[in-house]
């Protein structure tokens, strides 16, 4: 058989990074695209000599050319700063960039799995959050060019499904975290692990009860090869079945903790730091809580989460302190 060929879009940022080196590990050629808004090359410098691998540095929204088995749809912003530092483009990012994805899906007959996210549910008002829940978004606030952009790439693809038939899955993907995250991500567990790293007070927004499940990266990898894999049949059958129609999994670890508990296992681990917590204002339309129910990917998948909050921050911390 002839080594697939896959096209991973955000394919220098934090996750697509991880993907790529996996896809090679897996025998594939691979081409990342990516305009190098968020993501960085230092990403890319394990594998970026090896001879199946292509990097193209181009902005998703642009016209996209090539033959490929699998679509991975990773190229947005995914960081509250970042996201919403030029939020018009973000928005452009997530809904033209899918449309140019699924476009060439069509034209090659690939299978597209796109990048959603746990943002589509809002500010939940379902804990934990299963795939049939609609979610309580804001469509105005400064949050929404990332919730409602993420929304309208998921509708887009439902209909690209429905009318053009093309394969296309999604993930929903609760925070993740690990090496190669940008260590001025403005995320909390980078910031955490850097703050204590240089004995710089621990920023908590708002009184530290809000909750978040944290997922190691190569968990969350590990799903989407699982997912991509499963057969178009398979796929159909179980999600009508599910009474979903468009194939969408949760993927997140659901242990559940407080941004509290979080600011004291970093401090745990990084037991030198002089750093102390402070608290400061909470963001507008900052969730209050988020923990997904896996129900459907443990089914479907066979997957759950392996990586424990304390062993992924270790490794983590190990890479913050290398870099
Ligand atoms: N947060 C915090 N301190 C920080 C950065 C974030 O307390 O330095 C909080 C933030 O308000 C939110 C949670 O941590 O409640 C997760 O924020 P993050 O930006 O990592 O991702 P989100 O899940 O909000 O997209």
């Amino acid at each position: 058989m002839s080594e697939k060929r896959a096209l991973v879009a955000g394919g220098a940022g934090f996750l697509g990074s991880h993907l790529c080196e996996r896809l090679l590990a897996d025998g594939y050629s691979v081409v990342a695209l990516d305009n190098l808004h968020t993501g960085s090359e230092d990403n890319l410098v394990s594998f970026r000599d090896r001879p199946r691998f292509e990097f193209r540095r181009q902005n998703v929204i642009d016209p996209l050319a090539g033959e490929f088995d699998e679509i991975y749809s990773l190229a947005c912003p995914a960081s509250p700063v970042h996201y919403q530092a030029d939020p018009i483009a973000t928005w452009e990012t997530s809904v033209l960039g899918v449309r140019n994805l699924l476009k060439l899906s069509e034209k090659c007959g690939a299978r597209l799995l796109h990048a959603s996210t746990s943002e589509i549910y809002g500010d939940p008002l379902m804990h934990p959050q299963e795939e049939h829940y609609w979610g309580n978004v804001n469509t105005i606030g400064i949050r929404s060019c990332y919730d409602e952009g993420k929304r309208a790439a998921e509708t887009l693809i439902a209909d690209y499904r429905r009318v053009k038939n093309v394969d296309a899955r999604m993930v929903r993907i609760f925070n993740t975290y690990g090496p190669r995250m940008h260590p001025q991500d403005g995320r909390v567990v980078s910031n955490f692990i850097m703050q204590a790293l240089h004995d710089r007070p621990i920023t908590i927004y708002g009184d530290g009860t809000q909750t978040r499940s944290f997922q190691y990266v190569d968990d969350l990898i590990r799903a989407m090869r699982l997912f991509m894999d499963k057969p178009r049949d398979e796929v159909d059958g179980f999600f009508a079945r599910h009474k979903l129609g468009t194939p969408v999994l949760n993927t997140g670890n659901p242990g559940e903790y407080t941004m509290k508990q979080l600011a004291e296992e970093v401090l745990r681990l990084i037991p030198d730091s002089r750093s102390q917590i402070v608290y400061e204002p909470l963001p507008a339309d900052d969730p209050k809580k988020r923990k997904p129910d896996i129900t459907l990917a443990k089914e479907l998948l066979g997957w759950e989460p392996q990586v424990p909050l304390s062993e992924g921050l270790k490794s983590t911390i190990a890479y913050f302190v290398t870099r």
